[in-house]
């Protein structure tokens, strides 16, 4: 599990998240829901130290960080091996072949052998049904292809948690469905996964956990028939689109 407790972020003095604690569980997908602006990006972003909060603590069973203190290169290093990182828009090397992207770090960061990593790239590749895309370059993949290298590039490092920040925003609603269902099938599968989405549907589907926040407060932080089938009145609204 990971467990985030009394996060503050702050932005030039503004303070964008308020003493958010929220726990992640193993093996399960926690779904981040809230209006544009309240502070989702930047809670998945702590859990990987893209972004640094001015307080709070982040632990997993056998390790827990203060973010108000320096963190050694050491430990940022572990903290960070434990999550991967799904960007909206791909973030893939233009330069390098699909292959060469997803291997770039397991080779790099991990010191496995290009043979090694060559024969776990093409696993993954199966695995989203880009069989044979291997020698092909980023440019000449579609959006929906493109995003699920990526997802290829995470599962690659091994991770304990994928974080995943509004998978498929960047998609149309065809592509979106290819990508959504290899999430799913992740989640079947068991991999614990931090997910933000406004996509209503696939929250209901493949969550077992809502973290709703507004205006950096956490508001609901339950399972997820209860968000969606015993909405508070706040939820409710959010949920018809009114905000
Ligand atoms: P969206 O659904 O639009 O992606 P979000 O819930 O992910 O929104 P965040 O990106 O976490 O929201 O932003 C939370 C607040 O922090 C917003 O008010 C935003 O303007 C502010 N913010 C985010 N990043 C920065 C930054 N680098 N510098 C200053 N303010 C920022
Ligand atoms: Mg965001």
């Amino acid at each position: 599990m990971i467990s985030l407790k009394n996060i503050v972020k702050k932005y030039d003095g503004q303070t964008v998240l308020h003493d958010i604690s929220v726990d992640f569980p193993d093996g399960k997908t926690t779904v981040i829901l809230g209006p544009s602006g309240s502070g989702k990006s930047t809670l998945l972003r702590s859990i990987d130290l893209l972004v640094r909060p001015e307080s709070g603590t982040i632990s997993f069973p056998e390790l827990t960080y203060d973010y108000s203190k320096p963190l050694s290169k050491k430990d940022s290093f572990s903290l960070r091996r434990k999550t991967s990182m799904v960007f909206q828009n791909w973030n893939l090397f233009p330069n390098l072949t699909v292959t060469k992207n997803i291997t770039e770090a397991p080779i790099n960061v991990l010191k496995k052998s290009p043979a090694d990593a060559d024969e776990r790239a093409a696993k993954l590749l199966k695995q989203v049904g880009l069989d044979g895309y291997g020698d092909r370059y980023p440019s000449q993949l579609s959006g929906g292809q493109q995003q699920r290298i990526s997802i290829c590039r995470a599962l690659a490092m091994d991770p304990e948690y994928i974080l995943l920040d509004e998978p498929t925003s960047a998609l149309d609603p065809e592509l979106e469905t290819q990508v959504l269902r290899i999430l799913e099938d992740l989640c079947k599968a068991g991999q614990s996964m931090v997910i933000v989405t406004h996509n209503m549907d696939f929250a209901r589907l493949v969550s077992d956990k809502i973290v709703f926040i507004e205006d950096g407060k956490k508001v609901f932080d339950g399972e997820t028939h209860e968000f969606f089938d015993n909405p508070t009145p706040r939820i409710k609204d959010f949920l018809a689109g009114i905000s």
